[in-house]
């Protein structure tokens, strides 16, 4: 696979010399991109074209090749690749549409297609995509010409749908932004994103990678590779509806939708999510920039009204902005008319004319170690300064390199000066303080914040075979399970449960009561009741016998059978940790405030399992929950050590117990010192092997 984009020589096989002909489309790129290799051309029919012999067939053609390009009716792609085979070509990029996208009963044509890659050990990129290209080698073999304007760089794309990928191509030219590597994945039948990311990562040209997807083919895989490499991954995810899943009874499942997983995955993994390709562009020319280390930023803008949007972008983004320090102004004044500048930042240079100042005051500004980063904002109309400003623009990249920090240049002028700006320099432009912020404060979270990869080892006192024996007991079983096993079940993974009893009748109750000792809680223990407390299930804060026996009186409508509990009666915030199996990432974790108001104030905080108490402590960092955990209002700080420790372990359960569908801890009592389950719920898949991690 990784030979893919190093290809010396390559067949097109569709070629004919009709003018319709689509694979002439990949020839002439070919050729456009001055490829360095050798090109072979077959089309049934023959012929020449461009000054290529067109073979018959591929087994006509004088040697092997390094690659084969396929652009023909599905229905005689099997043909072609089993010709391939026989030639000796490992490696096949199909650009043929008509194959799974039109339907199920294209299926057969997709096996067949596989069990000719595995006899030869083939490798194919596609079927209904546009292809690839190597920037530097010019193995560019898109079946629509597209014009060679983005030149070679550091980016690297890849593309599920071709339409959006040449649009990407489109814009990267007109911002002459350069690239690398590109590929269209298509319908992903052989090789998927993560195939060809490990490509990318492993490229020396490529630093930043742009992924454009409609489906994740293994989220944990990406997760992985993700939290492995130094290289910032861009991710812009598309198709995001709902998709349908076990909409549970329960509240975490309810929450934890489809996409919110794609974006904790993200967040988790440090790929930076984008909303859409021009966020996506935004965040590439940050990170075309050096790295942002730090979040001290310096303005400098020649007009008084972009400084303070540029000011209130800052503020948007987190960054400070520091006083200029003394060695700065000195250096400075050097160099201007004593007076003029009025040395505050954002620096307004609105009435200094000498443009040479402003490239040196930039320059003065990235030297300075109380600086980590600068928005450069020039404002010009062109008519007597548009020399001046195209030198100043051109002077920029040179103080960057010499510096090794990151410029964000803001260039504010009419579109005409614009495009000669972009001509002149291989360097970003931004036309708006927020984005150039966004950008910055991409790179900048990317470069200082920590990524946690998955844990290796479980936290003491956890005993999966335990857990998993207790599951066996009721294999095939789909559904909620009795709470007594789960309490076993969460028990052998080390979660504290409040003390607890089931009773069945009146001395049964007041038994299990004097065993906890008053005051307890008494619960319906009916299967049917979801929300107990809203149908008045549950019963807080019982002092005696008497007001015992009244409450289970009452309980006896729902069920005799019941649940007596500790009342826990420290000051304690009521937390919610929960989890499910996703169909696309397996077992995943969710945490916020919980108790009864879960669902209207949603301060969740998802993860994919498992996680330990770090990745754990940041999940609940990110709630708003979080403050009141800190010591709220005179309240005592609370047990989040222990919060995290609880999140970690309920984690691991889900991930090392496949059968289990969802589980959901609401509330969790978190207190000073202890912190104590009180309302647990499990419901298992059915069937072990429905929703398995990989
Ligand atoms: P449900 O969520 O089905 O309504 P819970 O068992 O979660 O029922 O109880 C509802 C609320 O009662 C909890 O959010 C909590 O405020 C309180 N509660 C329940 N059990 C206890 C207990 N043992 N100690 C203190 N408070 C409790
Ligand atoms: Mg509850």
């Amino acid at each position: 696979m990784k030979k893919l984009f190093s290809a010396q020589s390559v067949t097109v096989i569709g070629v004919s010399s009709s003018p319709t002909n689509l694979g002439r489309a990949i020839v002439f790129n070919l050729v456009k991109y001055q490829f360095n290799g050798v090109i072979y051309l077959v089309g049934n029919k023959g012929g020449s074209f461009l000054g290529f012999k067109i073979y018959k067939s591929v087994l006509d053609v004088p040697e092997t090749t390094d690659l084969a390009v396929i652009l023909v009716p599905a229905r005689v792609v099997p043909s072609v690749l089993e010709n391939c085979g026989k030639k000796g070509i490992p490696r096949v990029v199909v650009e043929s549409a008509g194959f799974g996208e039109l339907g199920e009963d294209r299926k057969a044509l997709e096996d067949e297609i596989l069990e000719i890659l595995e006899r030869y050990s083939m490798k194919l990129i596609g079927p209904n995509c546009i292809g690839i290209i190597n920037r530097h080698s010019g193995l560019a073999v898109p079946f629509m010409p597209i014009e060679p304007e983005a030149p070679p760089g550091k980016v690297s794309i890849i593309s599920q749908s071709g339409g959006v990928g040449a649009s990407i191509l489109n814009s990267l030219g007109a911002e002459r932004m350069g690239y690398s590597l590109f590929a269209s994945i298509g319908n992903k039948l052989h090789s998927n994103e993560c195939d060809v990311l490990e490509c990318y990562l492993d490229d020396p040209n490529t630093d930043i990678v742009f992924c454009y997807l409609e489906g994740i083919a293994d989220g944990r895989r990406l997760m992985k590779q993700a939290m492995a490499t130094s290289k910032p991954i861009i991710l812009q995810k598309s198709n995001r509806t709902e998709v349908s899943h076990n909409i549970a009874r329960s509240h975490s499942a309810s929450l934890a939708v489809n996409d919110s997983v794609v974006t904790a995955a993200c967040k988790q993994s440090g790929i930076i999510r984008v909303e859409d390709q021009t966020e996506a562009f935004t965040i590439i020319k940050g990170f075309a920039l050096p790295k942002v280390k730090g979040n001290r930023l310096g303005i400098i803008s020649r007009s008084g009204g972009h400084a303070v949007i540029a000011a209130d972008a800052a503020g948007k983004y987190g960054f400070s902005l520091p006083e200029f320090p003394q060695e700065i102004i000195d250096e400075v004044e050097k160099h201007s008319r004593a007076g003029v500048i009025r040395f505050q930042n954002p620096l307004d240079l609105g009435d200094v004319f000498h443009l040479e100042l402003y490239k040196l005051l930039a320059e003065e500004v990235l030297r300075n170690p109380s600086f980590d980063c600068l928005l450069f904002i020039h404002h010009y109309q062109g008519l007597f300064d548009a020399e001046s400003s195209r030198d100043l623009v051109k002077a920029l990249p040179g103080v960057v390199e010499r510096t090794g920090k990151p410029l964000a240049l803001c260039l504010f002028t009419p579109e005409k000066e614009l495009a000669i700006n972009r001509r002149n320099v291989n360097f970003p432009i931004f036309t708006d303080p927020y984005d150039a912020m966004k950008a910055l404060a991409a790179s900048r979270d990317f470069y200082t914040s920590q990524v946690y990869p998955f844990p290796e080892k479980r936290l003491d006192n956890i005993f999966p075979d335990k857990a998993k024996s207790i599951l066996e007991s009721c294999s095939g079983k789909k559904g909620y399970v009795d709470p007594a096993l789960a309490a076993k079940v969460l028990e052998a993974y080390g979660i504290s449960l409040v003390p607890w009893r089931y009773a069945r009748n009146e001395n049964e109750v007041l038994l299990a009561a004097e065993e906890i000792g008053f005051p307890v809680a008494l619960k319906t223990a009916s299967e049917k009741v979801v929300h107990k407390s809203d149908v008045g299930a549950v019963r807080l804060n019982i002092k005696n016998a008497s007001e015992l026996i009244e409450a289970y009186k009452n309980l006896c409508s729902f069920d005799k059978s019941v649940v007596v509990q500790k009342m826990v009666e420290e000051f304690a915030v009521e937390w919610i940790i929960g989890g499910r199996k996703d169909p696309d990432f397996g077992a995943v974790i969710v945490t916020g405030l919980g108790g009864i108001y879960v669902e209207a104030l949603k301060d969740f905080s998802i993860r994919i399992a498992p996680v330990g108490p770090e990745e754990a402590f940041k999940m609940i960092s990110e709630t708003k929950g979080k403050k009141l955990l800190d010591g709220f209002r005179g309240h005592p700080r609370l047990n989040i050590d222990a919060l995290a420790d609880a999140i970690s372990r309920l984690s691991w359960l889900l991930h090392d117990c496949s059968n289990i569908m969802e589980i959901d801890l609401n509330p969790v009592l978190i207190g000073k010192d202890e912190i104590n389950v009180v309302d647990w719920r499990m419901s298992l898949c059915g069937n072990s092997h429905s929703a398995q991690n990989r």
